[in-house]
C-alpha cells in the first residue's frame, strides 16, 4: 500500500500525523520536509531573547525522535519538485514517490518589496526555526536592528529584541503599529508601549535599499523620505504568502491559497491542505488555532470518516508585552464599524456590523481582560 505523504514538518503537518496517529496506528506515512525537520513551535521564535532560549532550546524534538514517537518516515531536507496528480506521485529531485493520500503543509513565504543596496543579501527574515538559529549567530556581539514592517511579527520582534536589550528601529510605511489588525487608538497604545522600550518608530517611509556603511561595520537602510538609518542587523518582516506555487504548477485550484473544501480537500482527489498554504472555503488564516482545528479533522478524514473542519473563535494574541493585545478581526469585507473605548494604554474596540452585531474586537492593557467575555458574544467563524 502507497503510504500517505505529507509535505511540510511545521505545526500544520505534524500535528495532522499526530492526530493522525491517535486513530491509525498502522498505515504507513512519509514526512517530506525541505528543512532540518525538528519539531518545533514557530509562535516561540519571537520570544527566543525573552525567554533565553536558543534555536537548539527550541527545538522540541529530533526528526528522528518525532519519526520514532509516531512511527513514521521523515525525509528531511527533501525539496519537492512537483506533483503528479494523475499518477499520484509526488516528484522530487532524483527520485519520486506514490501517494495513497497527500497533505499539503507547505507554510507561507516571506516576501520583501525589492530592495537597492550592496547589503540586500545580509537581510534577515526569520520563519523557520533555521532561520531564527542564523540570526540569533548575526546578532552575537551586535547592539542594534532595525525592523521593516510593524505588524504582528515585526512588533512581536520589537518586544522582544528590545528586552534582549537591542536598541530597534521600526519601518512601517503604513503609519502605525498593527495597521491590518488593529483600529487607530489601539496601534496607538502599542506603539506606546514598544517607545517605551526605546523603540524608535519611523511611521510613513518605505525602505529603498539597505547599504554596508563606510567602515563597514554595519548597515544603512535607507528610507523613502531620506532617512538613513544606522544598525548592526536589518530584519524583513513585511509579509508573508501562502505557498501555492507547487499547488498551481501541479494544476490544482489557487487563489490566495491553495484552494480547498471544508474537508481540506484540494481540486485534486486524495489531495488535502492545511495550515499557512490553505484557503479554507475563502478563508486564509496563517495562525496556531485554525491548523489545529484543521490537523483534527483531517486526521478523521484519512482515517476513513470525512470530516468537515469547523472554526469557532479565532482570537490572535500578540505577543507584546509592552502592551499586550488580542485581537479577533472581523470577517474581510463587512461592512460595520470600531467603537473605541480607551483609557490610556487601555482600549477596548468592538467592530459592530450595521445590525448592531459583534463581529470582531481589538483589546490592549487591561482590557484584554475582556477576552473572555467577548468570545461568548461572537459568532463562529465557520461552524
Ligand atoms: P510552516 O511552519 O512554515 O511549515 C511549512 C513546512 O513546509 C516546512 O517544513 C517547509 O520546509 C515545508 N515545505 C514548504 N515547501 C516545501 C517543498 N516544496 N518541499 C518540501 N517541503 C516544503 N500564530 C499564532 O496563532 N500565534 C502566535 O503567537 C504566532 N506567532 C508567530 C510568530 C512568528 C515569528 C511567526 C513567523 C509566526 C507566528 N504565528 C503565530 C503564525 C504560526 O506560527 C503559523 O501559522 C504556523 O506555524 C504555520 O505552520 P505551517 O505548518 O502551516 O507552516
Amino acid at each position: 500500500m502507497n503510504p500517505i505523504v505529507v509535505i511540510g514538518s511545521g505545526l500544520a503537518g505534524f500535528n495532522t500525523v499526530k492526530e493522525f496517529r491517535k486513530l491509525d496506528k498502522e498505515t504507513p506515512v512519509v514526512v517530506l520536509t525541505a528543512d532540518d525537520g525538528r519539531n518545533y513551535s514557530k509562535p516561540m521564535l519571537s520570544t527566543g531573547f525573552t525567554k533565553e532560549k536558543s534555536a537548539d532550546d527550541l527545538a522540541m524534538a529530533s526528526p528522528e525522535q518525532v519519526a520514532e514517537q509516531f512511527n513514521v518516515t521523515v525525509r528531511t531536507g527533501v525539496h519537492v519538485a512537483g506533483i503528479d496528480t494523475d499518477r499520484r506521485r509526488v516528484l522530487l529531485p532524483d527520485d519520486h514517490l506514490d501517494y495513497s493520500a497527500l497533505v499539503l503543509a507547505l507554510g507561507a513565504d516571506t516576501w520583501t518589496p525589492p530592495l537597492d543596496g550592496d547589503a540586500v543579501g545580509e537581510v534577515f527574515s526569520v520563519n523557520d526555526l533555521m532561520d531564527y538559529g542564523r540570526f540569533r549567530q548575526a546578532l552575537e556581539g551586535n547592539k542594534s536592528v532595525t525592523i521593516l514592517g510593524g505588524g504582528l511579527i515585526g512588533c512581536e520582534f520589537a518586544n522582544d529584541l528590545s528586552n534582549g536589550g537591542f536598541q530597534v528601529s521600526l519601518v512601517e510605511p503604513l503609519g502605525r503599529c498593527l495597521p491590518m489588525l488593529l483600529p487607530e487608538a489601539a496601534s496607538a497604545a502599542v506603539g506606546r508601549g514598544l517607545e517605551s522600550l526605546g523603540v524608535t518608530f519611523h511611521f510613513g517611509p518605505l525602505a529603498k535599499a539597505v547599504h554596508h556603511n563606510r567602515n563597514g561595520q554595519g548597515l544603512v537602510t535607507e528610507l523613502s523620505d531620506g532617512t538613513h538609518l544606522e544598525s548592526d542587523v536589518v530584519l524583513s518582516a513585511i509579509g508573508l504568502r501562502p505557498r501555492i506555487d507547487l499547488a498551481k504548477d501541479a494544476g490544482l485550484r489557487t487563489n490566495r491559497g491553495i484552494l480547498t473544501d471544508r474537508t481540506l480537500r484540494t481540486s485534486a482527489p486524495d489531495v488535502y491542505a492545511l495550515g499557512d498554504c490553505a484557503e479554507v472555503e475563502g478563508h486564509v488564516l496563517p495562525y496556531v488555532l485554525p491548523l489545529m482545528a484543521g490537523a483534527r479533522a483531517l486526521a478523521k478524514t484519512l482515517a476513513g470518516e470525512a470530516t468537515p473542519v469547523s472554526y469557532g473563535v479565532m482570537p490572535v494574541t500578540i505577543k507584546t508585552p509592552a502592551c499586550p493585545v488580542v485581537v479577533c478581526p472581523p470577517p474581510e469585507e463587512l461592512e460595520g464599524e470600531w467603537d473605541v473605548q480607551a483609557d490610556g494604554n487601555d482600549v477596548q474596540a468592538l467592530f459592530r456590523d450595521q445590525e448592531g452585531a459583534l463581529r470582531g474586537y481589538a483589546l490592549t492593557g487591561e482590557a484584554v481582560k475582556e477576552k473572555l467575555k467577548l468570545n461568548k458574544e461572537l459568532p463562529a467563524l465557520m461552524p
